[in-house]
């Protein structure tokens, strides 16, 4: 009745010239389909008198499993063997060794704004403050009125503004109007630094941009004095531009402080000596600082006789500048890939 070997002979042979899982699956389904070989013995199987049906069933099974078995082993050869083929075609030498392949790649680098940023939120969120930012677009009251700034003000000249055709809307000409929004928004004791872009109508050169960037910082509580003003703004000069930066507070005129101060640092190129960056003093201007006006705490809804506080503001540029030797502040937004590669970090 069956010829099992030859049978199975036959495909072992069929089996060993197949290469594609394509004709692997055609010939498969010659032995194990519907019209295949298998199904033929099954037809015969019906025709048999019970007694010879129990013997030629049970050889049936056997040889259905491992004509089964010797399809499935051939696909698992056949799927590694494109795996392996695969591999050996690769693009990528998984060999190389890593420096080598950096060496021959353009790779970006963080911008020295974002690196200081960030050196300036890791130093402050640590210190309990948030960091907050606000509208590109503000108004004449949060820009001007809310900050003491008078109407008569040189600072809103067209020169100095972008204002809008409204006349009452402009580019936020500096950080502040953050403090007047935080006041507004958060209820006190509260403490941030803001982080933000803002915009003057002015002349570009060697030191101004008519977009720049400024990092604001603002604690509101209680008894707030000049005291706490230093400690905070020692920590930020120590921590960053290093424990030998040497600091020195002047009296400074700012409409949103009273009393106001200007603090320079020792210049970071001469130590002092003397050089164009620092035009010779020794000194650069830092920040400028104060304790919030009392107009400006109740233009933010505060009780100026229950809470206070301090507020300084600094130019990231300038911040950068200093923090990594930086003499001509249009690098900082000329996106020349030769600058910004020097900060690379890996
Ligand atoms: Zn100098």
């Amino acid at each position: 009745m069956l010829e099992e070997e030859q049978l199975i002979n036959k495909l072992t042979h069929s089996l060993s010239t197949i290469e594609s899982e394509a004709s692997l699956f055609q010939l498969k389904a010659s032995y194990l389909g519907k019209s295949g070989v298998m199904q033929q013995y099954n037809e015969q199987l019906k025709n048999l008198k019970p007694e010879e049906k129990k013997e030629f069933g049970q050889k049936l099974n056997i040889l259905k499993q491992v004509i089964s078995g010797l399809f499935e082993e051939k696909l698992q050869a056949i799927v590694q063997q494109e795996i392996n083929q695969k591999l050996s075609q690769s693009a990528y030498d998984t060999s190389l060794r890593a420096e080598f392949i950096r060496a021959k790649r353009h790779q970006g680098g963080y911008h020295p704004l974002t690196l200081v940023k960030r050196e300036m939120e890791d130093l402050f969120y640590a210190m309990g403050f948030s960091i907050l930012d606000g509208p590109f677009v503000e108004d004449e009251f949060h820009n001007f009125t809310a900050l003491n700034i008078p109407a008569d003000h040189p600072a809103r000249d067209m020169q100095d503004t972008f204002w809008f055709s409204d006349k009452i809307h402009c580019l936020r000409t500096h950080a502040s109007p953050i403090e007047i929004r935080a006041m507004q928004d958060l209820t006190p004791p509260f403490k941030f630094i803001a982080p933000a872009k803002v915009f003057r109508n002015e002349e570009i050169d060697a030191s101004h941009e008519a977009a720049f960037h400024q990092i604001e910082g603002m604690v509101i509580d209680k008894n707030i004095g000049v005291q706490h003003m230093l400690y905070f703004l020692n920590t930020l000069v120590q921590e960053i531009l290093g424990k030998e930066t040497k600091t020195r507070l002047r009296s400074g005129f700012f409409p949103f402080v009273e009393p106001g101060f200007e603090l320079d640092v020792s210049c970071h190129l001469c130590h002092g000596a003397g050089c164009s960056f620092c035009k010779d003093s020794g000194w650069i201007e830092f920040c400028g600082c104060g304790l919030t006006h009392p107009n400006v705490l109740i233009a933010g809804g505060l009780d100026p006789s229950e809470w206070s506080g301090f507020a300084f503001g600094l130019g990231w540029d300038r911040f950068a500048m200093i923090r990594y030797g930086i003499e001509d502040i249009r690098h900082i937004q000329g996106a020349d890939l030769r600058f910004s590669t020097q900060f690379r970090s890996y």
